[in-house]
């Protein structure tokens, strides 16, 4: 007799952004891996990504008490070197688009977004980064999600249009988070398939 098992994957994406669950929920989902949301409330402690990305999956982990993985992501304008940053959604929230543009303006343009999955599951931790290069746009556009302002103002390198134009299937494509998740993805299948 050939016994067939089989291994359904599920993992619990810990956040109050529907735009990341839809983009992580996306790419998980090639991989046949089904994930679920948890809109745990984390306080966002540290001064690096890794920090902050480490301590939120610390404190999802001790509500929810079950593997998960959270996401941390932030934009560098090169000509700010580590600005916004860690502080991404505080600085957009207290100075928004304009604020922002006052910035950077007559100077590069460049930017960088970095993306930061913890996944942690009582016994290991571990961290998987994505990073998308390109450039800060000279006005706001109008589209994208709701929960992803600066899509709004970023174009990806080799594209001529703003993030906030693209489909999640084609953000998925090229995003600083779909790289990240995809290392994650691999990762979560090698632990999951041993025979
Ligand atoms: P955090 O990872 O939730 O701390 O996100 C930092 C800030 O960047 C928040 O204002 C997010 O809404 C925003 N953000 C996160 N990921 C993206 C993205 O892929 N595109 C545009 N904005 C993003």
């Amino acid at each position: 007799k050939t016994f067939c098992k089989i291994i359904i994957m599920r993992i619990i994406i810990a956040t109050g952004n529907n735009d990341k669950f839809a983009e992580i929920s996306n790419v998980l989902n090639e991989f046949g891996i089904a994930s679920t949301a948890v809109n745990v409330s984390t306080a966002e402690h540290g001064s690096t990504l890794e920090a902050v990305v480490v301590n939120k999956a610390r404190q999802a982990f001790f509500k929810i008490k079950k593997p998960l993985i959270v996401d941390d992501t932030g934009i560098y304008f090169t000509a700010l070197k580590n600005f916004p940053g860690v502080e991404s959604k505080r600085i957009f929230q207290r100075i928004g688009y304009e604020g922002l543009f006052q910035r950077i303006a007559g100077k590069n343009r460049d930017a960088m977004f970095r993306t930061l999955i913890c996944y942690i599951n009582g016994k290991t931790i571990k961290m998987f980064d994505g990073i998308l290069k390109g450039i800060i746009t000279e006005k706001v556009y109008e589209g994208g999600g709701e929960d992803m302002p600066y899509d709004r103002i970023f174009i990806p390198e080799g594209f001529d249009k703003p993030f906030c134009y693209f489909s999640i299937e084609e953000k998925n494509k090229l995003s600083h988070r779909a790289k990240a998740v995809r290392k994650f993805a691999e990762f979560f299948i090698s632990v999951n398939s041993t025979t």
